[in-house]
C-alpha cells in the first residue's frame, strides 16, 4: 500500500525514482585519547586524506568545466603539507585521527577567515574537505550532495548554494526537501533548471534511502512505495509533459489564441543566444546593475553603450525592456549608494538612488539611446522601485528628453499598484516586479530566511495588487508585464494573465513550461482561476484552489 506526503510543488513535472538522502553534517569528533599508537593513527589519517583527495579529484574530472577547478583546489587542501604536519603533531600528543584532522582543519580555517577577502571565502571549502576526511575515517557517507553512479531522487532538509553548484543534473531525477518555501534557494534552482521538486514536505526526512517514490510537482505530493498502476500512471504523465514541452513552440498564447508574449529576464548579453533558442520573444527585464556590481565607480557612457548594443543586436527586431540601474538592498552598487542604512530595502534604492545621482541616470539613458540608434531592437526603458506618480513623471520625462520613445515604470511597491491608473496616465507601460511587490506587501525582507515563508506571490493580497494594475492597463490600453519570479511558476502565470498581465518575463529555462501551461487554458478560465485565487485567505489556499480547478479542466 502506498502512502503519500505533501508539500509545495515547483512547476508541473513528475518523476519516479529511488530516494537518496543528503547525509546530515557530522558531529564534532570527541576529544578523547586514542587507543591506538600515534603511528597507527598517522597511517589512518594519511590513508583517509589520500583517499579523500582522490575522490574529490575524480568528481572534478567527471563534472568538468568550472566545477573541475573548484574541486581540484579542494583536493590540494587534503594534500597540503602544512596541514599534514599539523595533524601529525596533534597525533603525537595522543589524539584520534578524527579529532586531529578536525582540529588542524579548524585552525587553518580560522587563519583563512582572519585573512579575509578571497582567502576567507575558501573557509567553507576547507570545512567541506575536513568533513569528508572525518567521514572517511569513520566509514560513513560523506556529507554534502551524494554522488552515486545511478539516477536518484535527492531528499534533503534544504540545499545550500554550495551544494547546488555541484548537482549533477543528469542524475538528479527530482528534489524533495523538508524545509524551504516556493522562493527558497532550492525552489529557484529547481525552476531555473526545470528539476521536478516538492519543497516543504514536513516528513521528508523519514524517507529511507532506496525507497521508491513518485514526486508530483503539480499536486505537491510525494507517493511513497507506489503500486505498479501508480508508477505506470506517473511515467505516462511524465511522457505527456515532455511531449507537451517540446511541442509547445512558437509565440506564447492561451488555448483560445490570446497572445501572451513570453520574454526573458537577462543580466548580460551572454545569455541572449540561450534565451532565443528557448523561444524568448524578446527581453522583458534586462537587469543592467548586474553588469556593474563589481564597479566602484560609475560606468562610462561608452562602456555602457557597448554592453547595451551587444544585447540589442542579439534581439534585433524584437522588444527589449531595459531597467535603469537598480541599486540597493539585495543589489548594492557602491557608486550609487554607499551609505550604511538600517533598513536598506526601505532606503535610498532603485529610482530614489538614481535621482540622488542624476548625472549617472542621464549617462545611462544617453548610452541606451545611443545604442538604440545603432541597432533595430524595439527598446523600452523602465525605472525600478517607483513609489509615486511624481517619480513616474520625473523618470518618463527624463527618458523622453534623452530621446527614448517608450518609457515605463516597475510596479514593485504597493503604493504604485494602488495608483496604477494614475501612473499609467504618464507611463507607456508598467512591469510588475513580484519579488519586491511581495516583500513590501507582506512586510518581509526577501533576503531573510526567518521570514521566507511570507515571500509567496500566490498571496491574495499580492494578487489583488496585481489585479489593480491589470485593471488600469485595460482601462488605459497600456501593456502590463510581469517580470518577477511569479511569472516562472506555470500555474501562477495563468492566474497573472487572468488578472490582466499582457506579457510575462522569466528566466529562459522556465519558458517551455510556462508556454505549455498557458496553452492549456482559455482567457475565461484564466480569469476564473484569478477569481478563485483572489477569494482565498492565504497563499496556500489560493494555490490549492487553483491547482484543484486546473486539474479538473
Ligand atoms: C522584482 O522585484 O520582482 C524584480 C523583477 O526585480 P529584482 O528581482 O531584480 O529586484
Ligand atoms: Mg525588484
Amino acid at each position: 500500500m502506498s502512502s503519500s506526503l505533501t508539500g509545495t510543488g515547483i512547476g508541473r513535472g513528475i518523476a519516479v525514482g529511488g530516494v537518496l538522502r543528503m547525509p546530515d553534517p557530522l558531529p564534532e569528533p570527541d576529544d578523547t585519547a586514542s587507543a591506538l599508537t600515534p603511528d597507527a593513527e598517522k597511517e589512518r589519517a594519511r590513508a583517509s586524506l589520500a583517499a579523500t583527495a582522490a575522490i574529490i579529484r575524480h568528481r572534478g574530472e567527471r563534472a568538468g568545466g568550472s566545477a573541475k577547478d573548484v574541486l581540484e583546489a579542494q583536493a590540494f587542501m587534503a594534500e597540503d603539507p602544512t596541514l599534514i604536519d599539523d595533524i601529525g603533531t596533534r597525533l603525537d600528543s595522543g589524539k584520534t585521527a578524527e579529532r586531529a584532522v578536525f582540529e588542524a582543519f579548524a585552525s587553518f580555517r580560522d587563519l583563512l577567515v582572519s585573512m579575509g577577502g578571497y582567502m576567507g571565502e575558501r573557509a567553507t571549502d576547507l570545512d567541506d574537505v575536513s568533513q569528508r576526511v572525518v567521514a572517511h575515517l569513520r566509514g560513513v557517507p560523506a556529507p554534502g550532495v551524494p554522488d552515486p553512479e545511478h539516477p536518484f531522487v535527492l531528499v534533503a532538509r534544504d540545499l545550500a548554494p554550495a551544494d547546488t553548484a555541484l548537482l549533477d543534473l543528469s542524475k538528479v531525477l527530482a528534489l524533495v526537501t523538508s524545509d524551504g518555501g516556493p522562493t527558497s534557494h532550492t525552489a529557484i534552482l529547481a525552476r531555473e533548471k526545470s528539476i521536478v521538486a516538492v519543497v516543504g514536505v514536513t516528513d521528508a526526512l523519514t524517507l529511507a534511502d532506496g525507497t521508491e517514490i513518485v514526486v508530483d510537482a503539480a499536486t505537491g505530493t510525494v507517493t511513497v512505495a507506489p503500486s505498479s498502476e501508480e508508477r505506470t500512471a506517473a511515467e505516462a504523465k511524465a511522457a505527456e509533459i515532455k511531449a507537451a514541452r517540446s511541442s509547445a513552440t512558437g509565440p506564447g498564447a492561451l488555448a483560445d489564441g490570446t497572445l501572451v508574449p513570453l520574454l526573458a529576464n537577462l543580466g548580460s548579453a551572454d545569455g541572449a543566444a540561450d534565451a532565443l533558442e528557448k523561444g524568448a520573444e524578446g527581453v522583458g527585464l534586462f537587469r543592467t546593475e548586474f553588469l556593474f556590481l563589481d564597479s566602484s565607480s560609475a560606468p562610462t557612457v561608452e562602456e555602457q553603450k557597448a554592453q547595451y548594443k551587444r544585447l540589442l543586436e542579439a534581439f534585433a527586431g524584437k522588444k527589449v525592456v531595459v531597467r535603469a540601474l537598480d541599486a540597493g538592498a539585495d543589489k548594492p552598487l557602491s557608486f550609487l549608494n554607499d551609505a550604511p542604512e538600517e533598513n536598506p530595502a526601505l532606503g535610498l534604492r532603485g529610482l530614489r538612488a538614481l535621482r540622488a545621482n542624476e548625472p549617472i541616470l542621464r549617462d545611462q539613458l544617453a548610452a541606451l539611446a545611443a545604442a538604440e540608434a545603432e541597432t533595430d531592437a524595439d527598446v523600452w526603458v523602465m525605472a525600478p522601485m517607483v513609489s509615486t506618480v511624481e517619480e513616474t513623471r520625473y523618470f518618463t520625462a527624463l527618458a523622453r528628453e534623452v530621446g527614448l520613445k517608450t518609457a515605463g515604470v516597475m510596479v514593485e511597491v504597493p503604493s504604485s499598484a494602488l495608483l496604477a491608473d494614475r501612473i499609467l496616465a504618464d507611463a507607456d507601460f508598467a512591469s510588475i516586479g513580484t519579488n519586491d511587490l511581495t516583500q513590501y506587501t507582506l512586510a518581509a525582507d526577501r533576503l531573510l530566511g526567518s521570514v521566507a515563508s511570507f515571500q509567496d506571490p500566490w498571496h491574495p493580497a499580492v494578487l489583488k495588487l496585481v489585479g489593480e494594475v491589470g485593471k488600469a492597463g485595460r482601462a488605459t490600453g497600456k501593456p502590463v508585464g510581469i517580470c518577477g519570479e511569479a511569472a516562472a511558476d506555470p500555474l501562477l502565470a495563468v492566474v497573472l494573465v487572468g488578472l490582466g498581465a499582457t506579457t510575462l518575463s522569466m528566466s529562459p529555462s522556465a519558458l517551455a513550461d510556462v508556454r505549455a501551461e498557458l496553452a492549456r487554458f482559455t482567457l475565461d478560465e484564466a480569469q476564473h482561476f484569478a477569481e478563485l485565487a483572489l477569494s482565498a485567505n492565504s497563499a496556500v489556499e489560493a494555490r490549492g484552489a487553483v491547482t484543484t480547478a486546473a486539474a479538473s479542466q
